[in-house]
């Protein structure tokens, strides 16, 4: 097991597919204009597959797709194919804003795919409207469905805004209990596109815990044994579960164990941090698998990174980027690291 100064396992790996993203976010790509990677910058199936091998040979066992949005990629169920035949790969999944899913589940189900998260922020479709510039809200929910209907475990990712979608907590949890999906709430994070973040907008893991009991009853921890998990689980009276990934008011750097491939092949050890590594190069200039898993592990070791409780120090916290930094270079992006 190869693990880094902090004792943290190269554990799991997100990796991107694609910059693009068929919404428009309000907390991630608020902007009309994006500077996206250039075409001939994005890896190939070939290539991300022989990546992830070389990432599974030092231990990477949890490889979720993402992006941007994933489903945006031509054929991703054949990548996920590719993916799932790695051997050490026990865990694949998908993030996804959902709106292409209802016609992909069923391919990507056969494709060895075992997971899906939906991100599902509001169940309003005016809402929708207003927090992503969509109107295709009937759209995910038939992806959700579809999803399950595969057969896939569906979790829901929600990211709570103070004064957008906080009023809609227990409404989610009770589309998670009719739908047998596991809702997952997200502290708004000041990192990427999130231009417009303000610290009075976060809604944190108090608040929302609060929120629930209030409505529920006490709320209980559930213990899981899986310290790398972002999400930290609870329990409802009424036996319930749901998740909060608390990275804004309560990180989890100290046992993160993920790290982020952006769809060119650029390596982040940490979401927040300032750079990341060019695999892409050694991977194009005939680098062999050997040469490129040393490269990774001897950078694993080096890892240092707590980015999200470095950020809790800051005093007066502010988004991470602004615009201009943004333009400058496309990876500070959410959308292009992955989420
Ligand atoms: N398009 C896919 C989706 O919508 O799930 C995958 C990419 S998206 C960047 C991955 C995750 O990052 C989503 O669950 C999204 O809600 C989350 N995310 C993006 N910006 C965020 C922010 N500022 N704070 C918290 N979560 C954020």
């Amino acid at each position: 097991m190869i693990t880094d100064r902090l004792g943290r396992p190269l554990g799991s790996l997100r990796v991107s597919v694609t910059d693009r993203c068929n919404l428009r976010c309000r907390y991630c790509m608020p902007e009309q204009e994006y500077v996206w990677l250039p075409k001939q910058s994005i890896l190939t199936f070939e290539e991300i597959t022989r990546l992830v091998r070389v990432f599974a040979s030092l231990g990477v066992e949890k490889v979720r797709l993402t992006g941007g949005e994933p489903l945006l990629r031509h054929d991703l169920p054949a990548l996920t194919a590719m993916v799932a035949r790695i051997d050490g790969v026990r865990d694949l999944a998908l993030t996804t804003n959902g709106l292409l899913l209802a016609k992909q589940a069923e391919a990507l189900r056969r494709a060895g795919l075992g997971r899906v998260t939906v991100s599902l922020d509001t169940l309003q479709p005016q809402r929708m409207r207003d927090l992503a510039r969509s109107d295709r809200h009937a759209d995910v929910l038939a992806g959700i469905a579809a999803a399950r209907g595969a057969g896939f475990r569906v979790k829901l990712n929600t990211v709570v805004m103070r004064g957008v979608n906080d009023d809609e907590l227990v409404d989610l949890i009770e589309f998670g209990r009719a739908n047998q999906a596991e809702v997952r709430f997200i502290e708004y994070m000041d990192v990427g596109g999130a231009t417009g973040w303000s610290a009075d907008q976060v809604v944190s893991q108090r608040d929302i815990l609060e929120a629930l009991s209030a409505r529920y009853g006490a709320v209980t921890p559930v213990t899981t044994g899986d310290l790398s998990a972002p999400a930290e689980r609870f329990r409802l009276p009424d036996g319930a579960t749901f998740g909060i990934v608390a990275s804004t008011t309560a990180p989890f750097c100290r046992s993160c164990d993920r790290s982020r491939l952006t769809a060119d092949g650029t390596w982040f050890l940490c979401l927040y941090a300032e750079r990341g590594i060019d695999l892409r190069e050694p991977l194009r200039s005939g680098a062999s698998d050997a040469a490129l898993a040393d490269l990774i592990a001897a950078t694993w070791r080096g890892r240092s990174d707590r980015g999200a409780e470095e950020r809790l120090g800051v005093v007066h916290r502010a988004p991470l980027y602004q615009v201009d930094g943004l333009r400058a270079d496309p990876h500070r992006e959410m959308h292009t690291r992955g989420g």
